[in-house]
């Protein structure tokens, strides 16, 4: 992590080279451009990264508080992210990837799973915390739902299938389930994941998966039933769903396939790229090293609002049409708190309804899912503030954000007046989660189109294919199993 984040730019290096040529150039240092150049790389592909920052990871940025020199005590080390904190092993390519990275990186990134005991979720009710139901039996009990959407519940194998293609999460799940599970379940689940207000977020595009048990199967419990029974391949069983992260964080993920990449190949502080077509393929030029690369396919992995000053050739029609896309912006503020107090913390974490009212979206329990976030007898939480119903919060001071989270520690999470955090860290993000509503087939017609035209562009990141760690780690391996399949067959 130190090696990486003090990797500076190479600019110097670069004014002499001039002019490289390479066969794919990627526009983001990201887990999405790392990830698809490093398969590439461990496919013989020429690759070349081009990154704006002057560090590595993107989103991804995993700290401890050992490098705080405003916290010399090492005996009580942190180690925290701010930004994702954790992903789901929800495809293949997840798993894959963790145990690829394993044997090139040397063992310094290693997949870590959280443990059976941190599955339990939390929902905030009525002044407390209450359990998440995870079976039929806890659903009945709990208070988190009324009675009558209880019994409705049971009628939702046979309520009859939407036929709005763009209809919301929030009306479609108040449809098929009612009113306080889309208030207590969904509303949650999707501010933990988007940020965002499940009224706006449509379905096929948001949560596919659950838009497809519908249309599928007709029923959200009918098709949960029926793909536990379908048939599974040794390499669909790789996705096993379990929450993860990397031992020692997620930096070590996008360290490990940078080292893989290798430092040649990456450009830090790469400032007012653009890219052109050329007669045979590609040209990226960078001002701020002086140097153009040549190539015959780019992919970029950058946010829809990079893409107009980075792609100035494409027409204003459809370059519109991606680059409106809304974010959510979101703060992350991790606590450590040196001591528990005996409060049980043994859980994912807890999110809060909107209904609740409360200006926090949820708080998650990272020293509960992986090894060496806290110190013995201490816990780290990362809070989550703002989102598209709070965005204002973004802007508050320190001083308030820090007196909100204390209030959420002592009153939410239960911890007595007396207890003090060994530190707070508070990271703003205002482009943080994009939303998929019901502009997104706009967005993903008009990315389709260019890919049409322009051979060898491909618009990749988190504009289309999904939002989650998964998703990117995903999407990477599907571009760079493209490019290597065009590759070989016209070389063969
Ligand atoms: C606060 C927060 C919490 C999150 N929590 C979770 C979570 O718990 N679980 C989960 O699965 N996901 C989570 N996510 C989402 C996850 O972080 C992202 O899906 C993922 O990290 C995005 O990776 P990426 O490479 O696609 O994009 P990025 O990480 O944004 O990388 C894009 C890179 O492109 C660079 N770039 C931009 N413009 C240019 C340019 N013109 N030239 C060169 N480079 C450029 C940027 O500097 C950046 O490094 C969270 C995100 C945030 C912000």
């Amino acid at each position: 992590m130190q090696e990486w984040g003090e990797v500076r730019t190479f600019a110097a290096e670069m004014v002499k080279e001039q002019c490289k040529t390479v066969d794919v150039v990627v526009i983001g240092a990201g887990l999405t451009g790392l990830t698809t150049a490093y398969w590439l790389r461990r496919h013989g592909v020429n690759v070349h990264v081009v990154e704006r920052d002057t560090r590595i990871g993107g989103q991804i940025q995993t700290r401890s508080t050992d490098e705080d020199t405003k916290n010399p005590d090492h005996t009580r080390t942190y180690i925290y992210e701010t930004g994702p904190t954790t992903g789901s092993v929800s495809t293949p390519e997840v798993a894959e990837l963790m145990a690829d990275l394993a044997q090139t990186s040397g063992g310094r990134c290693l997949l870590e799973t959280a443990p059976d005991a941190a599955k339990r979720r939390l929902i905030w009710k009525a002044g407390r915390f209450h359990e998440l139901p995870s079976g039929p039996l806890g659903g009945l009990v709990t208070p988190l739902f009324r009675f009558a959407d209880k019994l409705r519940i049971l009628g939702e194998p046979w309520r009859k299938r939407g036929t709005d293609p763009d209809e919301s999460v929030g009306s479609l799940a108040r449809r098929r389930l009612g009113r306080s599970f889309v208030d207590y379940a969904v509303d949650p689940f999707v501010s933990g994941v988007y940020a965002g207000n499940p009224d706006k977020l449509v379905t096929r595009y948001a949560l596919p998966k659950l838009y497809a048990l519908e249309q599928n199967y007709g029923s959200f419990i009918r098709g949960s039933i029926q793909k536990m029974r379908e048939p599974k391949t040794d390499r669909d069983r790789l996705a096993t769903k379990k929450v993860f992260s990397a031992r020692g964080g997620l930096s070590r993920i996008t360290e490990a396939e940078a080292s893989y990449i290798g430092l040649d190949n990456i450009t830090l502080g790469a400032q007012h790229v653009q890219v052109q077509p050329a007669p045979d393929g590609w040209e990226t030029t960078i001002p701020s090293s002086l140097t153009t690369l040549r190539s015959r396919y780019v992919v970029t992995t950058c946010g829809a609002y990079c893409l107009p000053d980075l792609l100035p050739f494409v027409d204003e029609e459809r370059m519109q049409a991606i680059a409106q896309l809304t974010y959510a912006p979101v703060m992350e503020v991790n606590v450590g708190m040196p001591d528990t107090f005996g409060g049980d913390y043994l859980a994912f974490g807890g999110l809060v309804p909107t209904v609740e009212q409360e200006l926090l979206l949820g708080v998650l329990f990272p020293s509960a899912c992986f090894s060496g976030r806290a110190p013995r007898g201490g816990a780290l939480f990362s809070f989550f503030i703002g989102g598209i119903r709070h965005p204002e919060l973004l802007a508050w001071s320190d001083a308030d954000i820090e007196a909100l989270v204390m209030d959420g520690l002592h009153r939410m999470l239960n911890f007595p007046k007396e207890a003090k955090p060994d530190f707070i860290s508070i990271s703003r993000h205002q482009r943080a989660i994009p939303q998929y509503d019901a502009q997104s087939g706009r967005r993903f017609a008009a990315v389709e189109s260019l890919q049409q035209q322009y051979r060898g562009l491909i618009i990749g990141g988190n504009l289309r294919d999904g939002i989650g760690m998964g998703h990117r780690i995903t999407q990477a391996a599907n571009i760079a199993r493209q490019i290597t399949g065009e590759i070989s067959n016209k070389e063969s």
